[in-house]
């Protein structure tokens, strides 16, 4: 992708998703962002690497007699398709993991109205976090809010910007407790952000707070 990455995920993210323990949220944002920007992708590999040289200096556990044997003959029976590698994709606004959640690109989402034309689609994860698409008009506000736990929100398309910075395609905010924001949708292209939560928003606005537990961000 051509789009310049100014915003990246910080060390604790990669290193939490290195070792497989970030909520699966998380890793959704993590993996879309991977996936377009090479820096953070490098940053990740140096980290994975660090995890594959503890598992090689771990001591050996052996495995019952027969493993290899029966791996090697379960291999030899998969249908031959399932060996061969999946054509390149036709590249849309989703990256592939963003893809497989949905079910499709933008055409597949599943909005909901948040009112005026501010929409979102909540996507299927485990319940520990939670991720959804926002989809922001060009130059609409969200409403200010604070945050109870952290928040990620990585840019698919258009741009915002909010006290913090300026927010364009492949961009990924890290918010938390101490960061009180109202992000505004730049003008161009409508905007559509990959947001993850692990706790629920803390609206300053009386009318948020009201909508907030049919919205259920
Ligand atoms: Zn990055």
């Amino acid at each position: 992708m051509s789009t310049t990455i100014t915003h990246h995920l910080t060390d604790a993210l990669l290193m939490s998703y290195a070792a497989g323990n970030l909520p699966e949220a998380f890793s959704l944002v993590v993996a879309t962002h991977i996936s377009m920007c090479d820096e953070c992708r490098a940053r990740l590999a140096s980290f994975e690497a660090v995890g594959g040289a503890v598992l090689e200096d771990a001591p050996e556990c052996a495995m019952s007699e027969d493993s290899f044997a029966a791996t090697m003959r379960l291999i030899a029976g998969m249908p031959a398709e399932a060996r061969i590698e999946a054509a390149p994709e036709t590249r849309g606004l989703f990256p592939k993991p963003l893809r497989d959640y949905v079910g499709g690109d933008v055409d597949a989402v599943q909005w909901r109205s948040l009112g005026g034309k501010l929409r979102q689609a909540v996507l299927p994860t485990a319940r520990d976090a939670s991720v959804r698409l926002l989809y922001i008009p060009a130059g609409a506000a969200m409403p200010d809010h604070g945050h109870a736990g952290m928040e990620l929100t990585m840019v698919l398309q258009g741009a915002f910007h909010d006290e913090d910075g300026y927010y364009g395609p492949g961009d990924v905010e890290v918010a938390n407790e101490d960061l009180k924001h109202t992000p505004v949708a730049a003008p161009g292209p409508d905007c559509i952000c990959l947001v993850a939560t692990d706790a629920p928003l803390k609206f300053s606005g009386l009318l948020p707070r009201i909508a907030q537990p049919f919205i259920g961000i």
